[in-house]
């Protein structure tokens, strides 16, 4: 009996044959389809054995077939509905990029292109030239250039000039980031002696007068990122610094983090200080991420005075942190929103920062509504989103919210995340939350679903 079992399972070439199997084989290639076939017939067997008495099906073969070809070749990165309101989510690629950015990096990556190439003389050019000349321009630095990130920028910075030198830097701006990058460390890697000066909170001009030396080669100002400092803190200005390393012939460097090119005061958020600030007020070489308060892909870019830009662009090490052409594409795009004026109307992150509370707070009950009519306990509610992206801690914009209350609120959350297109939402005082602010635009159905599909479920 069980042996007629065994027995009436196809072969895998007779599976691989019938038109099930030819069109698997067209859609994922011979070899995985082959393997596929071969464990489910293997797991019908283990099924016999452990006592099932029915002959198997070929569509149930097929399906369990079909089921692990779809697994071994589900994409590990896949799009995503941000409904947490933080804007720049590391975990959940940072900045989208503007409609520009993103043609931009597809017609350099559908072909050939000029970026190493000088249609002129008809020879071999440079790739650092691009992006270059439009962020020399935004910034009003006298020179740029372009790194892979910023991590790689602040390592690349202090490697190529201040090596074998000391560095004074505050204690108070010894951070760790995300992703555990410690300033720090880093320094450590270049090779650089840090002096730290100061204390946590307060640091002042004379702390770092007394920690120069003649080995000293810069003074390294760092954002706080993700923290803030308040109360009885105490840190000398960009301007006093650059006084006192330009009479003592040091560099100033400073790792801005963010990096705005737009003042976010003007968006009811706190001061972010600007790259242009910075370089006003004297710093030598400033450098920031691309793809954060930017908007732009993940690239470091660093800018400042034209025989330190040099040094750092020419060092060996800059080879290694080299961007490639699609971030090279898709930030020259970025940067000619802020050129052309138009940031906020085409870059995302800047529209969702300038996006008006009155909007929001219309879509959230749109929301709110159809999620009522179908049957959940779905409210609005004022509240906040953040900017995120170790840039503006602590500061906050007003939004609305739907808020969603359900007797298991993490098992709802988990069905969001399993639906076709994952939604990510927040869970504030036992209760499931989304913040419109954040949702992409065509991204409101899919959301929708996505929650009431989960509902049923859960
Ligand atoms: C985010 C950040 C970095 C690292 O930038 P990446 O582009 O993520 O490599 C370095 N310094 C500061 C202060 C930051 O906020």
């Amino acid at each position: 009996m069980k042996a007629d079992l065994f027995r009436l399972l196809p072969s895998v070439e007779q599976l691989l044959q019938e038109p099930v199997g030819v069109s698997l084989v067209e859609s994922f290639g011979r070899p995985l389809c082959l393997e596929a076939v071969r464990s489910a017939l293997d797991a019908a067997r283990q099924a016999i054995r452990a006592g099932r008495d029915m002959p198997f099906t070929n569509s149930e073969l097929y399906s369990e077939a079909q089921a692990q070809l779809a697994t071994r070749t589900a994409a590990t990165m896949r799009p995503v509905i941000n409904a947490t309101g933080v804007i720049i989510h590391t975990n959940l690629g940072r900045a989208p990029l503007s409609e520009a950015a993103l043609m931009a990096l597809s017609t350099v990556g559908q072909g050939y292109s000029t970026l190493e190439y000088e249609l002129g003389p008809g020879k071999r050019g440079s790739r650092s030239v691009h992006a270059r000349d439009l962020l020399a321009q935004i910034t009003g630095a006298e020179a740029a250039t372009v790194v892979n990130n910023n991590a790689a920028a602040v390592l690349l910075t202090l490697t190529a000039l201040a090596s074998g030198c000391e560095v004074v830097i505050s204690r108070g701006q010894l951070v760790e980031i995300g992703g555990g990058f410690r300033i720090p460390e880093v320094m450590g890697q270049s090779g650089a002696r840090l002096v730290e000066v100061g204390t946590t909170n307060r640091t002042h001009l004379w702390d770092y007068q007394q920690a120069i030396t003649p080995n000293t080669r810069a003074i390294m100002v760092a954002h706080h990122s993700n923290f803030a400092m308040v109360g009885f803190t105490a840190e000398p200005d960009l301007a006093e610094l650059a006084a006192l390393a330009r009479d003592h012939g040091l560099l100033l460097l400073h790792d801005l983090g963010s990096g705005s090119l737009l003042d976010t005061a003007a968006f009811g958020l706190r001061h972010e200080p600007t790259v242009q600030e910075s370089l006003a007020a004297g710093v030598d070489l400033a450098c920031f991420s691309g793809d954060k308060l930017l908007g732009g892909p993940q690239a470091g870019l660093i800018v400042g005075r034209a025989d330190a830009v040099e040094k750092v662009a020419r060092h060996p090490l800059a080879r290694a942190v080299r961007p490639d052409k699609l971030c090279l594409a898709a930030l020259s795009a970025t940067l000619l929103h802020y050129l052309k004026d138009e940031a906020v109307r085409e870059i995302p992150i800047w529209r969702m920062i300038a996006k008006p509370a009155a909007d929001l707070k219309r879509v959230a009950h749109r929301w709110a509504r159809h999620l009522t009519r179908n049957g959940l306990a779905a409210t609005v509610t004022d509240g906040h989103s953040a900017v995120g992206g170790g840039s503006l801690p602590g500061t906050v914009l007003p939004t609305w919210l739907v808020v969603i209350t359900h007797p298991h609120p993490a098992g709802l959350s988990a069905g969001m995340r399993a639906a076709p297109v994952p939604v990510i939402g927040r869970i504030d005082n036992d209760c499931l939350v989304l913040d419109p602010r954040t949702v992409m635009p065509g991204e409101e159905r899919a959301l929708l679903c996505a929650v009431l599909q989960a509902a049923d479920r859960s």
